[in-house]
């Protein structure tokens, strides 16, 4: 053991809406990617904290979501989040404080620069030693793939900011597309039906519970969920107004989209090696990120490629997993970069 039993493993899946933390094995942050700052841009709140003050703030507070397709979009901002979520992580230890070996899940085309800004962040907020994974990779690590063997692994990875599709093999991404594409406009989409159909005002976090509750990826599906029922201003009259959602309205508000990401993946397919191709055939392909968790998608995309689609377990704790899983055997793994 000696001196280096002091160090402690860190696993980060920091993502554009969700920031998950994994401490020596066990998740201990699993929050909203948000802080709140006040006038003079000292941090109050930060997590789900910070995310219920979102749209509702006062002229002093300010809602932050440093992390935007994918890339960090305010570095203060992410610094400041990431210190937040770690001094979490912390509390239990106070006698010493350990040295935190990190790794970290960035998207896959990253570039240098936003590869250098994330350990930037991570080194101010506290580790010592910064690893980096990419995320498709940790996405298939996670979702339970022998990511080293020489067969072709499929990841799909929809989450806040991007949608990444990637097809793996003996340990390396071998084609990928990503698209900027996922859970936010997919909420965007919904509030823009609901003021274009209903006339009617709607917030960001009122349109991702309605996405969440019944965002469908088909017109029909075989489980259908209940009617949403809600009520918001009307535009015109500044009167309150209730309507009732069918999920299948909300697939055709969705349409556009989903109609982007179908055409990211054929992409993919159409650049895979035949080999390849044949072991996607065979073992079929999975599906992590919170977006996964969309009504009817696993349906639409086989239905339009005949490949079988698989939801990983718990998709949304998918790439942290599998963060978590290369950290433990970063001896073996080849993939993890030292940006
Ligand atoms: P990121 O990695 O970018 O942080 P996540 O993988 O955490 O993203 O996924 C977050 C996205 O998934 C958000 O846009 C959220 O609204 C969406 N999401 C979460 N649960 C559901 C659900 N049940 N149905 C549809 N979308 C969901
Ligand atoms: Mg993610």
């Amino acid at each position: 053991m000696g001196l280096f039993s002091f160090t402690q493993d860190v696993a980060i899946d920091l993502g554009t809406a969700n920031t998950i933390i994994s401490y020596n094995g066990k998740i201990v942050v699993d929050e909203p990617s948000v802080v709140a700052i006040d006038g003079q841009k000292k941090m109050i709140a930060v997590g789900e904290k910070a995310k219920q003050m979102h749209e509702k703030t006062n002229p002093n507070i300010q809602t932050i979501r440093p992390l935007r397709d994918g890339v960090i979009a305010d570095f203060y901002a992410c610094e400041m989040m990431m210190r937040g979520f770690i001094e979490k992580v912390n509390m239990g230890s106070k006698l010493f404080t350990p040295s935190l070996r990190m790794v970290i899940g960035v998207p896959y085309g990253s570039t240098e620069v936003e590869l250098r800004a994330v350990r930037d962040s991570a080194e101010h907020a506290g580790a010592r030693d910064v690893y980096m994974i990419f995320e498709p990779m940790a996405a298939a690590l996670g979702a339970g793939l022998d990511v080293e063997a020489p067969e072709g692994n499929m990841v799909i990875d929809i989450g806040g900011g991007t949608s990444e599709i990637a097809c793996i093999s003996l340990g390396g991404i071998v084609c990928s597309e990503s698209i900027n594409v996922a859970g936010d406009v997919f909420t965007n989409d919904i509030q823009n039906y609901i003021r274009q159909q209903h006339g009617i005002k709607i917030g960001e976090r009122t349109a991702e519970e309605i996405k969440c509750a019944i965002g469908a990826a088909v017109p029909e599906l075989e489980n259908e969920p209940e009617d949403y029922v809600f009520t918001g201003s009307n535009m015109l009259t500044n009167l309150p107004q209730t309507v009732t959602l069918n999920y299948s309205e909300i697939a055709y508000a969705l349409e556009g989209s989903l109609a982007q990401l179908d055409e990211a993946l054929m992409q993919v397919l159409s650049d895979m090696p035949a080999e390849l191709y044949s072991d996607v055939v065979k073992n079929g392909v999975y599906i992590a990120g919170g977006g996964a968790l969309i009504k009817g998608l696993t349906k639409r995309l086989s239905d339009k490629t005949g490949l079988q689609f698989h939801i990983a377990e718990d998709p949304l704790r998918a790439i942290v997993r599998g963060t978590n899983l290369a950290l433990k055997n970063m001896d073996r793994y080849s993939f993890l970069i030292r940006a």
